[in-house]
């Protein structure tokens, strides 16, 4: 049998305010895909191209926790969260994790089809090449067939579509190689955002089945998402 330690790794990031059962069938059709021993999920602790979360960073833990407790082949990932002072780089976070690993283990960043479509606003965003595969789930109201496209004669595309030309394979590639691959990848179609879940939240709606049952437990047990006259 293969040693686990240089089998695929899934590294999951997000904000998770709160986790959904959208992010939960992303990491669990990757793991089966994409040939995954284990994915890891890492909450934000601070993004810096968002809106601060609405949840306090160890909420956000504390439900991804809750979220995959009990899934065999779920991890999380506290460092961010950890350094919550500072904002997360994903570049630094797959860094942290070449250094945990042997530079043989692919490691595999998942992200959604519209996390990918905005990778060159992310810091360092071509060393991310370098450190990890990138596998890219579609997402209801996000098309990739926009960067596959090949450019028209004269156009150049962006540099992102250039990268995603050069580096698309499938998820054959992924044990071939540490990083370096683009491997889009179809999950269920599940139009379920955390701001939906967030707004359902502020006005008293029912959000069970959108989110985990034991995520759901933590929320109605800590003042975080409703407002005081919501239940
Ligand atoms: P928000 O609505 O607050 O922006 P979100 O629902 O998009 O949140 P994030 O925590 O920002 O959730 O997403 C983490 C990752 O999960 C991103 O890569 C995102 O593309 C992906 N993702 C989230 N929801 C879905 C979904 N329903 N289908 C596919 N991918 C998803």
């Amino acid at each position: 049998m293969s040693d686990p330690g240089t089998l695929p790794l899934g590294l999951f990031g997000g904000t998770f305010d709160p986790p959904h059962i959208g992010h939960l069938r992303l990491a669990i059709e990757a793991r089966e895909a994409l040939g995954l021993a284990e994915v890891c999920l890492i909450p934000a602790g601070n993004p810096p191209l968002r809106d601060a979360p609405r949840a306090a960073a160890e909420h956000r833990l504390a439900m991804v926790e809750r979220a995959i407790a009990g899934l065999a082949g779920f991890g999380v990932d506290p460092g961010e969260v950890a350094a919550a002072a500072q904002p997360s780089y994903t570049v630094a976070t797959l860094e942290r994790q070449r250094r945990l690993h042997s530079p043989a283990r692919p490691l595999v960043l998942l992200l959604g089809a519209d996390a990918f479509s905005r990778l060159e606003a992310w810091q360092r965003w071509r060393e991310l090449f370098a450190l990890a595969h990138i596998a890219v789930a579609t997402r209801p109201g996000h098309d990739l067939a926009k960067l596959q496209d090949t450019p028209k004669v004269g156009a150049t595309g962006t540099a992102l579509a250039a990268e995603f030309r050069a580096r698309q394979g499938s998820a054959a590639d992924i044990a071939a190689a540490p990083a370096g691959r683009i491997v889009p990848f179809a999950i269920t179609a599940l139009e379920i955002s955390a701001t939906a879940i967030r707004e359902r939240l502020a006005r008293g709606a029912c959000v069970r089945h959108l989110v985990p049952d034991a995520v759901l437990d933590y929320i109605d047990s800590h003042p975080i998402y409703r407002t005081p006259h919501g239940h």
